[in-house]
């Protein structure tokens, strides 16, 4: 197959990168460190190619036209190793760690399963940075700060494992086929990883409803007159939204439930 007859196939939420200009900006943005380079869907490996000048990459495509392709685009990067093509879903392959050795995942997402995979490798320990183009509206929400309409509990995970920011936004007509959506691309900075099942459970909950008061969405799972003694003792209004508390105000708060947990139990 030639990439002019190939058609995007919405299954695997193939929109294709066109604007080099965002191409460049992707690749200036990439952390400078000797890690290797995972992409996630390299489509027709017109990210791919700006990658592998760079650094050794290693990338995972689930659509087998796409991978033949690849295979012969990439023939001599892949002789040489510079490109290790991973043809298959990276969600099946993806066990506790997707690669071996320190990466960072640089990519152009599919968005149906976006969120999904940034949490994998913010769960990750051989991930340390991830670069990559999703939905707009999904990058604001890894990027919020408190305060802001949007700061929820993918916000408060990220900032409690390192740092984030969006490097740029992006219109649909940097794509072909063009979503309907405009997107972002943004940058995680990790300097620990996602391991407390316990605080993202309470944040769940905290979350739940954004627009209610933060009590009134604890009052779902934890006990009330211990709820009011957290509040007194972390000095929080009754009529705060969840959107409203710092992260380190949630940590302080999952310590104060756990432990009034554990003295009932
Ligand atoms: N990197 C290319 C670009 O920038 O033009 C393509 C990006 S396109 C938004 C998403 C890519 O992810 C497609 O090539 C698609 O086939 C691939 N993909 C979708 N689901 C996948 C999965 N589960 N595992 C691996 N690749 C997947």
């Amino acid at each position: 197959m030639k990439r002019e007859s190939v058609i995007a196939k919405k299954k695997f939420g193939q929109n294709f990168l066109k604007d080099e200009s965002v191409l460049r900006k992707i690749v200036e943005a990439m952390p400078k460190n000797d890690n290797k380079v995972v992409e996630i869907g390299p489509g027709l490996g017109d990210l791919t190619k700006f990658l592998v000048d760079v650094k050794s990459v290693e990338a995972f495509e689930v659509d087998t036209d796409l991978c033949k392709l690849l295979q012969s685009e990439f023939k001599k990067e892949i002789v040489t190793k510079r490109l290790q093509l991973n043809c298959g879903d990276v969600l099946q392959a993806w066990k506790s760690s997707l690669v071996d050795e320190p990466y960072d995942l640089v990519a152009n997402l599919p968005y149906y399963i976006a969120t999904n995979i940034i949490l994998k490798a913010l769960a990750d320990p051989m991930c340390k940075n991830i670069l990559v183009m999703v939905q707009l509206e999904v990058a604001e929400k890894f990027c919020a700060v408190a305060g802001e309409k949007v700061f929820g509990s993918l916000s408060v995970i990220t900032q409690s494992i390192g740092s984030s920011h969006i490097v740029v936004k992006v219109p649909p007509t940097a794509f072909d086929p063009q979503p309907k959506i405009d997107s972002a691309v943004f940058l995680i900075q990790k300097s620990s990883d996602r391991n407390d099942e316990e605080f993202e459970n309470m944040l769940r909950v905290a979350f739940k409803q954004p627009r209610k008061t933060l009590m009134k969405n604890l009052s779902q799972k934890y006990d009330k007159t211990l709820l009011l003694e957290a509040f007194d003792e972390l000095e929080l209004t009754l009529t705060i939204r969840p959107h409203q508390l710092q992260t380190h105000d949630y940590h302080q708060l999952n310590k104060c439930l756990t432990r009034v947990n554990e003295i009932v139990q």
